[in-house]
């Protein structure tokens, strides 16, 4: 069972970071009347929550997140209503192509596992239904492992629609504000920002890439290492993809944006450097994409790469967020996510915004403690 928190005071709870995890968080505390002030260096959305690949996925994650994810997913079909916004959800399905016979045997490994651990959102597709459905993959697809009802959404206008709706509801966002340092009084935190100090019972850290960085000012080593995933964005091709797609054993995915464009990309890295704030895309990185794409889909080969960029993010060495209090009383934790932490926002929020008025999370976020490192 998770530690919790507790808000004894009245002082706002301050948030660091205006990711979609601070977002979301800011957005489920003010819902509930608690007063909250999110700390931003740069802007809403300006790091990984705003530039990532959009992909809203239960499809292919380590079994200790799955719960977690299925409740984003309750979020996640009915975000147009929670954030007042339109589209917000392209529910489709995400396919895992198996292209080799050790991916075919990968994905049958992977849902028997699955089963055994009591979940079934992912089921196996054989090549006859998928080219059905999907007529422009490569005639040597084996088949492919499919969960109905993920899908996409664009990243910026997610987390921005939460920064709104949190403003809405009274949150207070201070940026470019950058927290510079922690110290605990016995009874609240001291936060110095290069615009002054704030006093406040509890912290929560969403910095993201920065993460590491803000938990060592607040007395916790949680190690994280910072990578920057590529993606491209190509020209508009006529519309042929209704799918998300991935590559068993590999880490891209593609999606066709409504105005044609294909989104591709994911796991291959450029260079982060999160003490300059910058990211640098790698050419070689972007010829595996090319090289991938058009093994999936044939026409793709000759398609033309508009723009393509990178966005810095926070690992953790098991590939699991941190989430849950820290060693020092009223400093709450929530990074780490690995390049899968946009499908998760709106529960990550959630459970954030429990943890903070001590209440049990619907889920259990034992897997994600920040104990797991000592
Ligand atoms: C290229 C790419 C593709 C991805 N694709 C997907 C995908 O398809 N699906 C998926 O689920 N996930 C994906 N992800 C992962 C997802 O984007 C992240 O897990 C998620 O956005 C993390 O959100 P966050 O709020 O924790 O971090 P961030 O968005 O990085 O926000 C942290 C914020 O904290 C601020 N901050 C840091 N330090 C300080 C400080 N000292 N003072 C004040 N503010 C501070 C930063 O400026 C930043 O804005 C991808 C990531 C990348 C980079």
């Amino acid at each position: 069972m998770a530690r919790i928190a507790g808000v004894s005071a009245t002082r706002p709870v301050v948030i660091i970071g205006a990711g979609i995890q601070g977002c979301a968080a800011a957005y489920f505390l003010s819902q509930r009347g608690q007063p909250v002030i999110v700390l931003e260096k740069d802007y809403v959305g300006r790091h990984a929550s705003g530039v990532n690949a959009g992909g809203v996925r239960r499809l292919g994650r380590d079994i200790a997140e799955i719960p977690l994810s299925l409740a984003a997913m309750d979020w996640w079909n009915q975000i147009d209503q929670l954030l007042d916004i339109e589209d917000g959800f392209h529910r489709q399905s995400y396919v895992k192509v198996a292209l080799d016979a050790t991916a075919s045997n990968l994905a049958a490994s992977r849902i028997q596992q699955l089963q055994k651990a009591g979940f079934n959102h992912e089921t196996w597709v054989d090549p006859g239904q998928l080219h059905q459905r999907i007529p422009h993959l490569t005639k040597s697809v084996l088949g492919g492992v499919i969960v109905e009802g993920d899908g996409w959404a664009l990243p910026w206008k997610i987390t921005r629609a939460f920064y709104d709706k949190a403003v809405s509801l009274g949150a207070e966002f201070q940026m470019p504000v950058e927290v510079q340092s922690l110290n605990y009084f016995g009874d609240h935190w001291q936060v110095t920002t290069d615009a002054g100090r704030i006093e406040a019972d509890i912290v929560v850290n969403c910095a993201g890439a920065w993460g590491a960085q803000i938990a060592q000012m607040g007395g916790d080593c949680l190690p994280i290492e910072a990578h920057a995933p590529m993606l491209v964005i190509t020209d508009r091709q006529p519309m042929f993809l209704d799918a998300v797609i991935g590559v068993m054993g590999d880490t891209l995915s593609f999606k066709q944006l409504d105005n044609g464009s294909m989104v591709i990309g994911g796991g291959i890295r450029g260079i982060a450097s999160p003490a300059q704030n910058k990211t640098q895309i790698t050419p070689n990185g972007l010829s595996t994409f090319v090289m991938t794409a058009g093994r999936v889909f044939p026409q793709l080969r000759d398609v033309a790469i508009l723009r393509a960029w990178a966005g810095i993010e926070g690992y953790t060495n098991d590939n699991l967020p941190i989430i849950g209090l820290g060693s020092q009383p009223g400093i709450i934790h929530g990074f780490g996510f690995s390049a899968h932490g946009f499908q998760l926002g709106p529960a990550v929020g959630e459970v954030l915004a429990d943890l903070v008025m001590a209440r049990q999370p619907r889920v259990n976020i034992s897997p994600f403690s920040p104990q797991r490192f000592n």
